[in-house]
């Protein structure tokens, strides 16, 4: 009998990539320590009114990883699965990738264990409200800034920014990014982490030379991040032959309509054959699709070292956060597969928000172009900084952009010291 999988833990993952950054970095071993673990965990137990009148008490998390370069931010997740460690895993990716852009945040993470595909949208409503006032204390435009991630929208914001502005007695439009246009949220916020996935993958496909006409494309994940990378991809002639949802995938060589798979998606909540044109395929069966790139676009610990060795693309670029464990890393590496890692590919999101919080900071409104140029340079000069490392100290690219990013905020922490 084939052995259960052990369950791989997203902290020991962000852990252990530490541990291979340091020996680059002319750090104290202490100091290593110190940005391995997170500033502050905060875990709340709180009851929500359901709609057939009865109450039930959900957990969730906020973990500030690290504030030392500027606000801690990250997204919120609501998922049946999650855990403390998962969220502080993702609070400290979120720290490097906004070194990495070179963006003033710090990071930051939250979630509720609940399954929202099984909540109507008053139960929502009421565990986001009941959520954010247990958070409140510590949440704030100086502080911690919430985002949406898995599962969580733009109307999710919008419940958290009005229950806190409730709580001050004004407006606080910059206590979250993600928000809707209409009370405060940036253009170009929906897309920017599909679309800092396109520009990635157009820089990393420029250096091996394959012309983005023609390429085959493969996403798993057709939310936020994946369903809106393919339609840049799409846009620029690509194929995209394959894409996935939590149930299973599509799959057509000739490339799928993404247009009509995203309709299909909205409209039946699934992926079905006979909507878009394609073939059942599952999730696993997904990943190993012969195609140039390849997109995790889902969650964490997709691409392990079991299923590493019979992937066929030229290169991984990561919508998702930490899709790729490390051993599988070294084996993408020795197969000479190209890795545009989570921490680079999926900072347009934070990029964007960014934006978002400079103008409700500021009340400033920019307009599509200026948020759109801005990203593209940002994108653009974080892909180049962390090729110039990886050549230079021959590292692939992951360990160049953690050289980059933990190394920017290595050297904040010495200028800043320790107190008292
Ligand atoms: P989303 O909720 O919009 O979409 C998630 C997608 O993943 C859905 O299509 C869902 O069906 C699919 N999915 C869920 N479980 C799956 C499974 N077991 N196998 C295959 N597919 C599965 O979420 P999102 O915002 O697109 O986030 C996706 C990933 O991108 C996450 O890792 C998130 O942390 C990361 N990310 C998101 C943002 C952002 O701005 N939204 C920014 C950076 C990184």
């Amino acid at each position: 009998m084939e052995e259960p999988k052990k369950k791989i833990n997203p902290l020991d993952v962000a852990m252990k990539q530490i541990d291979i950054v340091g020996q680059y970095l002319d750090v104290d071993i202490g100091l290593l320590e110190k940005l391995k673990q997170t500033k502050r965990d905060l875990i709340v137990h709180f009851p929500v009114k359901m709609d057939d009148g009865s109450m039930r008490v959900y957990t969730g998390y906020r973990v500030v990883h690290s504030d030392t370069r500027g606000p801690a931010k990250g997204g919120i997740r609501y998922h049946p699965d999650v855990d403390l460690d998962e969220v502080r895993a993702l609070a400290m990716w979120m720290t490097w990738k906004a070194a990495v852009v070179n963006i003033p945040f710090g990071g930051a993470k939250g979630a509720v264990k609940c399954n929202p595909k099984e909540m109507s949208p008053r139960e929502i409503e009421n565990m986001t409200r009941r959520f954010t006032w247990e958070i409140s204390p510590l949440i704030g435009p100086e502080s911690d800034i919430p985002a949406p991630d898995v599962y969580t929208n733009p109307q999710v914001m919008a419940w958290i920014m009005d229950t806190y502005s409730i709580l001050k007695g004004y407006a606080v439009p910059g206590v979250v990014t993600g928000k809707p246009l209409e009370m405060g949220g940036s253009l170009g916020r929906l897309e920017a982490t599909g679309k800092g996935v396109f520009i990635t993958a157009k820089e990393a496909a420029r250096h091996l030379k394959l012309p983005m006409e023609g390429a085959r494309v493969v996403i798993q994940g057709s939310g936020n991040v994946g369903g809106i990378a393919g339609q840049y991809f799409h846009r620029a002639g690509a194929k995209v032959i394959g894409i996935s949802d939590s149930k299973g995938g599509q799959y057509n060589r000739k490339g799928l309509d993404i247009d009509k798979v995203l309709a299909c998606k909205d409209r039946y909540q699934c992926l079905l054959s006979h909507e878009v044109g394609g073939e059942d395929i599952t999730n696993e069966e997904l990943l190993e699709l012969e195609c140039d790139i390849l997109v995790p676009a889902a969650l964490e610990n997709q691409i392990t070292g079991d299923n590493a060795p019979k992937l066929r693309c030229r290169m991984v670029v990561e919508g998702a956060n930490g899709p790729t464990t490390p051993d599988a890393d070294a084996v993408l590496f020795d197969r000479g597969i190209f890795v545009v890692p989570d921490i680079l590919a999926n900072a347009g999101g934070v990029t964007v928000s960014y934006f978002e919080w400079v103008q409700n900071l500021q009340n400033l409104l920019w307009n599509e172009e200026e948020i759109s140029e801005r990203l593209e340079r940002i994108m653009a000069r974080a892909f180049a900084e962390t090729f110039e490392i990886a050549e230079e100290k021959r590292v692939h690219m992951r360990t160049a952009a953690y050289i980059l990013g933990v190394g920017r905020v290595a050297k904040a922490t010495q200028l800043r010291g320790i107190y008292p």
